[in-house]
């Protein structure tokens, strides 16, 4: 069979640079603290959680997708109740360095039945995961235990020559599965397939929740939701997004981009072209545009972070943070040490105020 691999935190922003260019108003760092259902639009309260300010707006529907917290909604914020469960299953991962030569991944069977998958992962590492652990609490708090560390690192020893301990840990995150409770006894075994559950009493203004879901059925999940969505607005168009093209994803092959890059800036090194193509695809040429040598890129941060790329995020992916910029955004954090972090966040202190970042959600209106 054949798979793919995708950066989930790049597919985010991308899929909201999409939605913000047919004229989504994409309100980052903003939380539904309230929505009330009326006759024909709902009245919901956000929270601007950089200042705490709140403001009203109307819906003529709202999607709730809001992942692990998808049930907690219904009564935190929607006053009404749950019309089902989520079951919250913590999966892990820990990046190494590199395990193997080759471009490879493994997938590694555990006595428990389980696989974990160990692959290439940036230039120089290997990603281990992952692990299912029943979770409860605030997804948003969810990190990697010891055992959870433990658990990888013995199963990479018992596949692999080169052994590896808790120091050789670079990194690690978790996340949060938000999956259908089907009452499966192991946390492994729940479906992760995906349900709708729509709330439209006559005449009220509709509400679709999403109860599970993967990031490879995204679009199916996706069309499917809009379909339902369009049961209210018949003059909504059709589907269209099977075959839509995410920003800077116009390009054949990924040679082929980095030759032309290789071509057209001649001085940039090798590793910031295989990395802009990855992350940025052919945006790589807004980032770069009239720049004529490695000192027109700026302050250099980390790894291949330089000041143009930063200055890119911040105007135009919603960045504010090192965490952003390092972590979500670039993973260049895998190559910062803590003075290079200091760099980096007394550069934001300056650049990124309160207005730069109303400019930004003002242009995305
Ligand atoms: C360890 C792990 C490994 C995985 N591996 C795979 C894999 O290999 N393949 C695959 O296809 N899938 C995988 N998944 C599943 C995939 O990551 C999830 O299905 C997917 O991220 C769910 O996306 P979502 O948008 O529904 O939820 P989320 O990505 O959790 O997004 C929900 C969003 O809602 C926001 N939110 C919550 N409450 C509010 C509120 N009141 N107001 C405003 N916003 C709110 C949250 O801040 C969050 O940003 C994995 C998941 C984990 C945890």
């Amino acid at each position: 069979y054949s798979d793919g691999c995708v950066d989930d935190a790049r597919l985010v922003v991308l899929t909201a640079k999409k939605a913000q260019q047919f004229g989504a108003k994409i309100c980052t760092r903003t939380k539904c603290v309230k929505a009330e259902q009326g006759t024909h639009e709902w009245k919901v309260t956000l929270r601007d959680m950089t200042d705490e300010t709140e403001r009203m707006v109307s819906a003529k529907a709202i999607v709730n997708a809001s992942g692990p917290w998808v049930s907690k909604l219904f009564g935190e914020t929607l006053s009404m109740p749950a019309p089902k469960m989520i079951r919250m299953v913590k999966g892990s991962h820990i990046v190494v360095p590199r395990l193997n030569k080759g471009t490879e991944a493994y997938i590694l069977q555990n006595e428990d039945e389980r696989i974990v998958f160990v692959i290439p992962y940036e230039d120089e590492f290997s990603l281990v995961g992952t692990t299912d652990v029943d979770y409860e609490g605030d997804p948003k708090k969810a990190k990697i235990s010891p055992e959870e560390t433990d658990y990888l690192l013995n199963i990479v020893n018992s596949h692999f020559k080169r052994q590896l301990d808790p120091s050789d840990v670079i990194w690690s995150y978790s996340g949060v599965r938000p999956l259908m409770d089907d009452e499966q006894e192991n946390a492994q075994k729940a479906s992760r397939d995906y349900s709708f559950e729509v709330n439209s009493e006559k005449g009220k203004a509709p509400l679709i929740s999403v109860f599970g879901g993967k990031i490879t059925t995204y679009r199916k999940l996706a069309e499917a939701a809009t379909d339902k969505l369009c049961q209210f607005f018949p003059e909504a168009g059709g589907r269209w997004t099977k075959t839509g093209i995410l920003p800077g994803g116009d390009f054949a092959n990924h040679e082929a981009l980095e030759e032309k890059l290789r071509r057209d800036f001649p001085w940039l090194s090798e590793k910031v072209i295989s990395r802009y193509v990855r992350t940025y695809g052919t945006t790589s040429y807004d980032i770069l545009r009239d720049c004529h040598s490695m000192d027109d890129l700026g302050i250099h941060f980390a790894g291949t972070l330089y000041e143009r790329e930063v200055e890119h995020l911040i105007n135009n992916e919603w960045a504010m943070t090192s965490e952003d910029i390092l972590w979500r955004r670039t993973k260049q954090g895998l190559y910062a040490s803590d003075s290079d972090i200091e760099a980096l966040e007394r550069y934001l202190m300056k650049t990124v105020t309160t207005e730069t970042r109303k400019t930004a959600l003002h242009h995305s209106a």
